[in-house]
């Protein structure tokens, strides 16, 4: 079977981690097996969607990597859920209801009252057709409701082992809404048969959605011989308290993570290995990890989101960077000073961003830190002619020879006057870069 997915998102808003990482596990489980990603913009309420969004989300997956082979807008669509809303009122399975919000509220309080689980009773299916010209003649609009055949509806799930939904306890969900508005569910389904989806992958909240849809697929592909597609309903994130994520997902947005110097292959490291029994590791690359990517690894737990391994991870690839690759974003920040420079402050990078203060270490202005000058002025006339790769050792083992200072009281205060700052990088690999004269000059305290 050749593996095609789909990753659907409304364009209502900017995509975050709880999304991305949906978007993630599908392209690793198509990727991993040389199969086809499909980015299906799920756009019909077009009140709520906006281009803007839409350009966000295309933005984020293309920055993170996970590009697409195939792109759809629900909203070019409309004619193919026309076609199958004819089909399925055509067998009776789409029905129409004429209920207000009000009444049906009404009836659920009733029915909560006497202890009934509050079901939708099907009262639509029993009006006569005089009932319901003259609701259409009130000026009532029709609702539609997809006839549920009320049994155990049961698949493999790919992250789940063997699931069950039963319709029974299920209202008979609305496909099409009273102002012609095509919910989720049906373009959906439409979708995943048009385009041929062999895996719908998504979120475990959509595991009762996935009942309904099945009775849709086999309703929809009845004499076709074609297949209902495989599924993975995923466990969902939480945060390192185990709480819901759902909350803090306006901070967790990809735009943001981009904004705060996240670098893409420690995010989908992060996501694509959380919640599974792969170690929290950096990939070498996202097609790596698609290659080693598997349903069987992921657990049934929830699966936390930690920043602190994010964090983590995120120095990991700054840590593994090479100058080479470094190079053009150095340019851009305007802090190319060569592999010496990157290879020096590397290993203190938490986020790129920071390499520009690490950068005016070596140009300058560095305002010294000044305790003891005298200990400074002794340290000056000592300064080898020359600050080469192993100036540093002999510098500062002669300074210890002559004020008999050693540990803390040798290293800080040089690094005080060289630098302004009590850390930072390898003062050995620093200083050449800082150069012999800029040195003379914070040894004296001056700003330099
Ligand atoms: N647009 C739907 C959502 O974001 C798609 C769900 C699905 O993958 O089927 O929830």
């Amino acid at each position: 079977m050749s593996i095609k997915v789909r990753f659907a998102p409304s364009p209502t808003g900017r995509l975050h981690v709880g999304n991305v990482r949906t978007a993630l596990v599908n392209w690793l489980f198509a990727k991993g097996q040389g199969g086809a990603f499909v980015l299906r913009i799920d756009d019909t309420d077009l009140a709520r969607s906006t281009p803007e969004f839409e350009q966000g989300i295309e933005d984020d997956l293309r920055w993170l990597g996970l590009v697409w082979d195939e792109r759809h807008n629900q909203s070019q669509r409309f004619d193919r859920y026309a076609g199958a809303a004819e089909r399925l009122k055509a067998t009776g399975r789409l029905y129409p209801c004429y209920e207000t919000a009000e009444e049906l509220d009404r009836r659920r309080k009733v029915q909560l009252s006497r202890g009934q689980p509050p079901i939708y009773d099907r009262a639509a299916l029993k009006l006569t057709d005089a009932e319901r010209a003259a609701l259409e003649a009130e000026g009532r609009r029709p609702h539609w409701r997809f006839r549920l055949e009320g049994r155990r509806v049961a698949w493999e799930d790919l992250a789940r082992g063997h699931a069950e939904v039963d319709t029974a306890s299920m209202s008979d969900p609305v496909l099409i809404r009273e102002d012609g508005l095509y919910l989720y569910t049906l373009p959906s389904v439409v979708d995943d048969i048009d385009m041929g989806i062999s895996h719908v992958i998504r979120g475990e909240d959509h595991v009762t959605n996935t009942g309904a849809q099945i009775e849709i697929f086999e309703a929809l592909l009845v004499g076709t011989g074609r297949a209902v597609p495989g599924f993975a309903h995923m466990p969902l994130l939480v945060g390192a308290d185990g709480e819901a994520l759902s909350k803090r997902l306006g901070s967790l947005s990809v735009a943001e993570m981009r904004d705060q110097g996240y670098e893409p292959l420690a995010i989908v490291s992060h996501l694509g290995r959380i919640g599974t029994s792969d170690p929290l590791e950096i990939a070498p690359s996202l097609a790596d990890l698609g290659r080693t990517f598997a349903f069987s690894k992921m657990g049934r737990a929830p699966a936390r989101y930690d920043v602190a391994d994010l964090d983590r991870l995120n120095a990991q690839v700054l840590h593994a960077m090479s100058h080479a690759e470094a190079q053009p974003r150095l340019a851009a920040l305007d802090c190319d000073l060569g592999p010496a420079f990157w290879d020096a402050v590397r290993p203190n990078l938490q986020t790129f961003a920071e390499v520009t203060a690490l950068a005016r270490l070596v140009r300058g202005p560095v305002t010294p830190v000044v305790e003891d000058q005298a200990f400074l002025d002794a340290a000056a006339a000592l300064l080898p002619a020359e600050i080469d790769a192993g100036a540093w050792a002999a510098w500062t083992g002669a300074v210890k020879a002559e004020t008999g200072a050693k540990g803390k009281a040798l290293f800080r205060p040089l690094r005080l006057a060289l630098t302004g700052q009590d850390q930072g990088p390898d003062m050995s690999l620093l200083a050449p870069l800082v150069g012999r004269a800029r040195i003379v000059r914070r040894l004296r305290g001056e700003t330099a």
